[in-house]
């Protein structure tokens, strides 16, 4: 018998996280949720210090969560699930923005793409064999096995930090932020290659980036977080085109625009986003936001459901 796969194979519910700081308690995660279906994008975009890596870090199983849900694939974490006895997800990959820091600069690329391999039990000339079919996906050819990380440009350690993160065939690929230290030329071509590999394999991505042009290029849907939270989300070109929170407005507005012939708005965001360890009371964004009434800074909004798959939260969307 066989069970219909699954439409969603990433569901978060609720999620909630706490740090505890010298300077007191910080909701870096306020009630997140969301779902990625199999082979979907979806793009996760904000400011600094929203939340964006506190997310992915819980996804990954790196950290513990105060509450919520976390279900991959069927395999559901809760945050009352023993935090000790967590196993690290093999169906979930991860690239970050920085090749330098991820790849150790002492093993040469077959180790680093075979320390995942070794982890299931795989040794020897299967992990070479392995490695280079590896190194083929992302565009690299064998000689590259023998390379240390400081032998190849910021580019090629990327592909092999891609490389390395698809060694256990994931499911789900959390990409934080992948392309934001590489030359605009390079960029282009790593998401090229993203892209082919998602059609390829039918993996799902968590792309996390501040970029719009990218999330325009490569993601499915997108969701705007704002200190802890998710304040809009739905499919890329109906956010981009008809942007219902003032804040997802603004992060468009704030993009430069390439035709002269369009006159770009003045900047609309003002200030800094607050510090989540002064969180403004109400709608976190207030402060920040022209539309913003009494109503705003005295209470919580409520998400708004507009259509399939499209939320937001605001008690006056545009
Ligand atoms: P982003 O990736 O969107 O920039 P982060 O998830 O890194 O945001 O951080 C969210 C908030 O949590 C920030 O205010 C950050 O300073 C804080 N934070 C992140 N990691 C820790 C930690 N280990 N201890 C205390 N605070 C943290
Ligand atoms: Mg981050």
């Amino acid at each position: 018998m066989n069970a219909a796969p699954p439409a969603r194979l990433v569901s978060v519910e609720g999620l909630h996280k706490v740090y505890t700081t010298r300077h007191g308690v910080l909701k870096a995660l306020d009630g997140v949720s969301f779902q990625i279906a199999p082979g979907e994008t979806l793009a996760l975009v904000g400011e600094s210090g929203c939340g964006k890596s506190t997310l992915a870090s819980a996804l990954l199983g790196f950290a513990s969560f105060d509450a919520g849900t976390i279900a991959i694939d069927g395999d559901e974490v809760t945050a009352r699930s023993k935090w000790t006895k967590m196993p690290p997800r093999r169906d979930v990959g991860v690239v970050f923005q920085n090749p330098q820091s991820s790849l150790d600069p002492k093993m040469k690329v077959r180790s680093i793409i075979g320390e995942p391999l070794n982890t299931v039990g795989m040794r020897g000339e299967a992990v070479t064999r392995r490695a280079g079919e590896l190194l083929s996906q992302v565009g690299l050819g064998p000689e590259y096995l023998h390379r240390y990380p400081h032998q190849l440009s910021g580019g090629q350690m990327q592909r092999v930090a891609i490389a390395r993160a698809l060694a256990l065939e994931p499911r789900l690929l959390i990409l934080d932020e992948p392309t934001a230290a590489l030359d605009v030329s390079v960029q282009a071509q790593i998401l090229k290659l993203l892209k082919a590999l998602r059609a390829k394999t039918n993996v799902s991505y968590l792309f996390i980036t501040h970029d719009l042009g990218v999330v325009d290029y490569i993601a499915h849907r997108v969701a705007v977080m704002y200190l802890g939270r998710i304040v809009e989300s739905g499919p890329v070109e109906e956010v981009f085109a008809h942007p219902r929170h003032p804040y997802t407005q603004a992060l468009l507005d704030a993009v430069p625009v390439i035709d002269p012939s369009r006159r770009r708005q003045p900047a609309p965001l003002d200030g800094e986003v607050p510090s989540p360890l002064n969180r403004p009371p109400g709608c976190a964004f207030a402060p920040r936001c022209r539309r913003a009434t009494s109503t705003c800074r005295a209470s919580e909004p409520d998400f708004c459901e507009d259509g399939p798959q499209r939320a937001y939260l605001c008690f006056h969307p545009l």
